[in-house]
């Protein structure tokens, strides 16, 4: 079995179990459905829902659906879908959404205790009178509202009497706090926009911070993990959390446990960690949306895509991306990820996983001239050379074979080890032969003549004969006609997000990253079920296609090659 892992997150709920702080553990994942999920959330992913395996802990799976404008139900299904692709499945299903009754509540309870207040303020204001790093902030002319018209206004504002932006409700902190998330934060605004899961109900909403540490109080969170950029969010997050009180104020939850969705109400903590950066890649949203939009790429599950749906029709194993994750690993440094450590992932997993086959990408013709014209026969070979539970399957086998055209040169360099004319090369499973005519069009090679020698079948004595190269091939009279996509990375810059004047990622895209060809393999890989993984021998590993691939059509995606051809 696998070895412990003990990153920093994992060492603190070691500590907080054996104090007694915890009596059990309970994590979730918190995407906001505005998006795809990409391999960054598949760490996040990997570490708690890892986590919640590992410490016998529940994890809940939260959309943090605060904002309605950018949110879509098509986002939900599909993280949904992704999170149980990557093998793992939700104690809980909840939206921030389903506390709107719990932090309106909370809302009016600040107010209530003078802990929060109206403002008048244009955001423009707002961020005028916020300050900087170096300079304290100023108090609002607003500040000084007393509780009972703080609570009218508020009151209004959820009754729809202002217009967006006429008014935020602001936590009242500190203006002159070294922390500016501190510095009297908006924790309600106004926006008369319907939402995804709520409709016409409300046209105020919660502000992240806000809402999102309070989510993690009503689900009884222990351990909220998130990345670092929300370092600086914690005492804001604690702020919420120790001022609204839900773990001791259940009154509070009385909406949620009407709804029969009661709250666990504990006090969470919140622990950052560094976020997946891997070269050759954008990550962000905001990206990843302009490619599709712009018609940079196919669409979110483009096979190039590092979206999970991307990943997942590229032929990605869910397994391969669980490893990246264990080996890429938890901690607090900022670090950028080769790509080659994701593809070194995808091959290890494959390896183990895929039975072999063969096809030809690049074909060309050669006939054995020596072979009874009509002739064919079964070849056996095992699907997998270093395991052999993998059994073993017929190979149709004639005199009239495709190879790749690869493995041919009229005036070959020196040390190429294939076949040339009057040279000899091992076709895999058959024997030796020998190349005795090229027959050409014009300046194109379109067949090879070639005599099989006899005594070198397998099992004859004369097998074992020594000759340097061996090519794979497939019979041109039973092979099926498939069509393959060459994929390669995205970008061919390691830092397509640089800054460059005049500049954008869209410039670094790869124009080799997609190649469609027309191959032949054998029958054995025409009839796979669609999403099945398989390497073909020599050239790589590939999936069939989730949507487009059958039987009578195969459809073949290049996973990864056999070898990383990108690091030097
Ligand atoms: P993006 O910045 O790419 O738009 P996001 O952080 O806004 O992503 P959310 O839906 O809010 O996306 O993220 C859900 C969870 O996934 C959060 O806990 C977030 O910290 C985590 N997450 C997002 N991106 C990464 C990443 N690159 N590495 C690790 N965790 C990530
Ligand atoms: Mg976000
Ligand atoms: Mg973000």
């Amino acid at each position: 079995s696998a070895p412990e892992k003990n990153d920093f997150i994992r060492q603190i709920i070691r500590e907080d179990l054996a104090s007694g702080k915890h009596a059990a553990i309970r994590t979730r994942f918190p995407p906001e459905p505005n998006g795809y999920l990409h391999i960054g959330h598949a760490k996040s992913i990997c570490l708690n829902f890892g986590i919640g395996r590992e410490f016998g802990g529940p994890v809940n799976l939260r959309f943090d659906d605060t904002n309605p404008a950018k949110e879509d139900p098509e986002y939900v299904e599909a993280i949904k879908e992704d999170v149980r692709w990557l093998g793992f499945d939700w104690a809980e299903l909840r939206h921030a959404s389903d506390y709107f009754d719990v932090y309106y509540l909370a809302a009016e309870k600040l107010v209530k205790e003078g802990k929060a207040y109206v403002c008048d303020l244009s955001a423009e204001q707002v961020r005028e009178y916020r300050g900087t790093l170096t300079e304290p902030g100023r108090d609002s002319p607003f500040r000084g509202r007393s509780v009972g018209e703080n609570l009218d206004l508020f009151r209004r504002m959820r009754a729809g009497e202002f217009p967006d932006g006429a008014r935020t409700l602001r936590a009242k902190i500190d203006m002159a706090s070294g922390n500016i998330n501190l510095r009297d934060p908006a924790i309600y605004r106004i926006k008369h926009v319907p939402h995804q899961n709520t409709g016409d109900a409300w046209c105020i909403y919660p502000m992240y911070d806000f809402a999102h540490a309070l989510g993690d109080a009503i689900e009884g969170i222990t351990h909220s993990l998130c990345t670092l950029e929300f370092e600086d969010h914690r005492p804001l997050y604690d702020w919420c959390v120790d001022n609204v009180g839900l773990h001791h104020d259940r009154a509070l939850l009385a909406p949620l446990e009407a709804a029969g969705q009661a709250g666990v109400a504990a006090k969470p903590r919140q622990i950052e960690f560094s976020r997946l950066n891997i070269n050759y890649t954008v990550m962000s949203k905001r990206k990843l949306l302009a490619l599709v939009q712009e018609g940079l790429v196919s669409g979110w599950d483009d096979p190039r895509m590092p979206t999970l749906q991307g990943l997942r029709r590229r032929g990605t194993p869910p397994a391969a991306l669980r490893l990246f994750a264990d080996r890429i690993g938890i901690s607090k440094q900022n670090s950028l990820i080769d790509f080659s450590v994701l593809e070194g992932c995808i091959r290890e997993v494959m390896d183990a996983a895929s039975p072999r086959r063969l096809a030809v990408v690049n074909p060309l013709r050669l006939v054995l001239t020596n072979l009874p014209e009509g002739h064919a026969e079964l070849l056996r070979f095992p699907n997998h050379p270093k395991d052999a539970s993998f059994g073993e399957r017929e190979v149709p086998f004639s005199p009239v074979l495709w190879i790749e055209r690869d493995d041919f040169m009229e005036v070959p360099p020196k040390g190429f080890h294939r076949l040339v004319p009057g040279g000899e090369v091992r076709l895999r499973g058959v024997g030796i032969v020998r190349c005795d005519e090229v027959v050409k069009e014009g300046d194109e090679v379109v067949e090879l003549r070639c005599t099989l020698d006899p005594d070198t079948r397998p099992g004859l004595p004369g097998a074992d004969r020594k000759v340097k190269g061996t090519i794979h091939w497939v019979s041109a009279a039973h092979a099926v006609a498939a069509e393959v996509r060459l994929y390669d990375r995205l970008f061919v810059v390691a830092d397509p997000d640089r800054d460059e004047e005049g500049k954008s990622y869209r410039d670094y895209l790869n124009p080799e990253s997609v190649k469609i060809v027309r191959g032949y393999v054998e029958p054995a890989a025409a009839g796979l079920a669609p999403e099945a993984g398989v390497q073909f021998e020599r050239l790589g590993f590939f999936t069939t296609d989730r949507h487009d691939h059958r039987a009578d059509a195969p459809v073949f995606n290049r996973t990864v090659t056999l070898r990383d051809t990108w690091t030097a």
